[in-house]
């Protein structure tokens, strides 16, 4: 392992990672004692100026290699994701930091497909489960070439999605935690490299991508409907068939309707009203290390 990169603003409303990016590159001596070289990166400085997600598109989707490879995408993302792709490309490990509304705690999401057949990874993971409770295993993967995340240029990756804080804001103690937890990954690493690294067994809790849901709907696309109370801000708590999912703006309970208990995630994330996704499903999932 050669190069690891820290990278923040992917959303430029995520302040968690810009500050933090910003802090360390202030102090780009604290990084001395690893054994590989680490970075520092701001993936969309024009939309971090304006504190916006994203300009004109999420360059969060602009990362398939279909689409680095089309010259005809005259966005400022799809033109962003090329010189970030130049950039970032083959790093042995990238670590993207993110912000959500929700109440996800401290969730490292995986969302290359392989990432559960890799030792390193289900190490790191297991050792950063005891370091903070607020730390969950969201598994979303996709196919490599497909993906359009942007830590997929990573040879290998996560994304830290850190709340509930929300855009254009900051909190102290999600700031602090965060902070500790990429200094925890990186020396685990470090140990990992100089083969020192602890080695667990047993199981690995994970929450498995199931699918998507929008949130209650008019014929004509209209919302008509909200997350219902019993519901808000329970990120990784079991929801079980018949209990309630949505209110309609009449006070209409919508119960969730599925016949497996499942694990929800993104509820009500302010940035994914304009993706249509009410929240995620997932199913919690023990992994043998
Ligand atoms: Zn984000």
């Amino acid at each position: 392992m050669k190069r690891v990169v820290l990278v923040g603003g992917t959303h430029g409303n995520e302040w968690g990672g810009i500050y933090l990016c910003q802090k360390w590159q202030n102090t780009p001596e604290i990084w001395a004692k690893y054994p590989f070289q680490v970075e520092t990166y701001l993936a969309n400085p024009r939309a971090i100026e304006v504190n916006r997600r994203y300009l004109e598109e999420d360059l969060n989707r602009c990362f398939r290699s279909s689409d680095l490879a089309n010259h005809d995408l005259s966005s400022y993302e799809a033109q962003r994701a090329k010189v970030v792709a130049q950039d970032l490309s083959g790093c042995d490990f990238l670590i993207d930091l993110h912000n959500t509304t929700s109440n996800m705690g401290m969730s490292l999401i995986l969302s290359r497909e392989e990432a559960l057949d890799d030792p390193l990874m289900l190490q790191l993971c297991a050792h950063l489960l005891q370091q903070d409770a607020l730390v969950r295993i969201y598994y979303m993967p996709q196919n490599a070439k497909d993906s359009p995340y942007l830590p997929s240029l990573g040879q290998r990756e996560l994304t830290l999605e850190v709340g509930p804080m929300a855009h254009g804001t900051l909190r102290a103690d999600l700031f602090f935690k965060t902070e500790q937890l990429v200094q925890t990954m990186l020396t685990f690493l470090a140990d990992w490299e100089r083969g020192e690294a602890k080695a667990y067994e047993g199981e690995l809790t994970i929450y498995r991508q199931l699918e998507n849901l929008d949130y209650p709907r008019t014929p004509a696309g209209h919302m008509r409907g909200m997350i219902h109370p019993q519901l808000y801000g329970r990120d990784y708590r079991p929801l079980y068939p018949g209990r309630p999912l949505y209110v309609t703006f009449e006070g209409l309970v919508l119960n969730y309707e599925g016949d497996e208990t499942v694990w929800p995630v993104f509820i009500n994330e302010q940035a994914y009203y304009e993706k249509g996704l009410a929240m995620s499903l997932t199913r919690k999932e023990q992994i043998p290390l």
